[in-house]
């Protein structure tokens, strides 16, 4: 349930409903918008039932909400959220460049990545460090040493960081080098990892399942922001079909869907998706198109020479045309690439 407050309500009476809530053992998730607060319950509703808070003062009205995903949904809030962190915004009217290598392999390579990144005019770095690989035999990512190089190829760069968490150690190792974790599409059930994500109220790029449906995705999302983590962003990443020539099939449709659904920015990963160089930059275009509110695309700057993933890296050129046709495509779609968000 929700409960919509007077456009005029006063902070003491919002905070008078939240202490009431929370004093019978319920979930208080405040929203403000820009006209008026919803404050989101969620528990167990029969402990309201000698309650009338139709009547305390600043209320407007109550309200069910039907969808099982509560805090993700337009219910709760009706007004897009962007999320702003370390000079960048993603949501609104801003669209995101997440690129970087599938995996920190050496100082070296990162840091000559992060020179790609930077010069072609993307946002963040990405780079894995725990990585889950199909087999145990495969390449498991640098862990912790890798999250240093990682985070001095961002600070010299001036780009902000992202890494993927796999496991609550992981969450707690990978806190204090990256500005992002990103959650895979291999633990996008995994509710214990997500709740740890929430508890770590890090920004975090949310996956999509190959499996999973649009509706478990949203609800799975809950797992996060149901312990106070609202800075999520949510990812297409490619669902499994029966079709195999490309790695899965990019749901494209769920960006218009997902974003009519949730007011949770949505990224695609087109890389991943697609699993081959030559498909990335028509579908990450395709992406901008749907209305995503940016991508994360998988740079390396020998994609021959890879660790991990070398079908679906793009290379510098490969890159850099990419991102010159974004620039001339953004504005005609309303939004715009923050190249000067930068951290200095
Ligand atoms: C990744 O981004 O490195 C990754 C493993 O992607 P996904 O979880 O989408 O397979
Ligand atoms: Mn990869």
């Amino acid at each position: 349930m929700i409960i919509v407050m007077k456009p005029n309500a006063q902070e003491e009476q919002i905070q008078k409903i939240s202490n009431l809530l929370s004093s019978l053992d319920l979930g208080v998730h405040i929203s403000k918008g820009q006209e008026r607060t919803i404050i989101g319950v969620i528990g167990d509703k029969r402990k309201l039932r000698n309650v009338p808070l139709e009547l305390m003062p600043g209320v407007d009205k109550l309200v069910p909400i039907v969808e099982s995903y509560k805090l993700s949904g337009k219910t709760f809030k009706p007004d897009e959220t962007v999320i702003k962190t370390g000079g960048i915004s993603i949501g609104g009217t801003s669209f995101v460049v997440m690129a970087g290598p599938c995996a920190v392999e050496s100082e070296e390579q990162i840091f000559k990545a992060a020179g790609i990144v930077k010069q072609s005019g993307a946002n963040i770095l990405r780079g894995g460090t725990f990585k889950p690989r199909t087999s145990p035999y495969s390449f498991q990512g640098l862990e912790e040493k890798g999250l240093k190089y990682l985070e001095r190829a961002g600070k010299e760069y001036g780009l902000l960081t992202i890494t993927e968490v796999t496991s609550e150690k992981a969450v707690e190792t990978a806190y204090d080098y990256v500005d992002f974790f990103q959650v895979g599409a291999r633990n996008a059930q995994n509710f214990q990892l997500l709740r740890e994500v929430g508890r770590a109220k890090k920004p975090v790029v949310y996956k999509r399942g190959p499996s999973m449906t649009i509706e478990e995705w949203l609800n799975a999302a809950e797992y996060i922001m149901s312990e106070g983590n609202y800075s999520v962003i949510l990812c297409e990443r490619g669902i499994r079909t029966f079709e195999n020539a490309t790695r899965y099939t990019l749901d494209l449709s769920a960006v218009p869907m997902v974003k009519s659904l949730s007011h949770l920015p949505v990224i695609v990963d087109p890389s991943h998706a697609v699993g081959r160089a030559n498909l990335v930059s028509p579908m990450a275009l395709a992406s901008l198109a749907a209305g995503a509110d940016g991508i994360i695309v998988e740079v390396h700057p020998s994609p021959i020479d890879a660790l991990s993933d070398a079908a679906q890296q793009l290379d510098p050129v490969q890159f850099s045309e990419l991102m010159q046709k974004i620039k001339a495509v953004v504005g005609v779609v309303g939004k715009t690439l923050k190249e000067d968000q930068w951290k200095a």
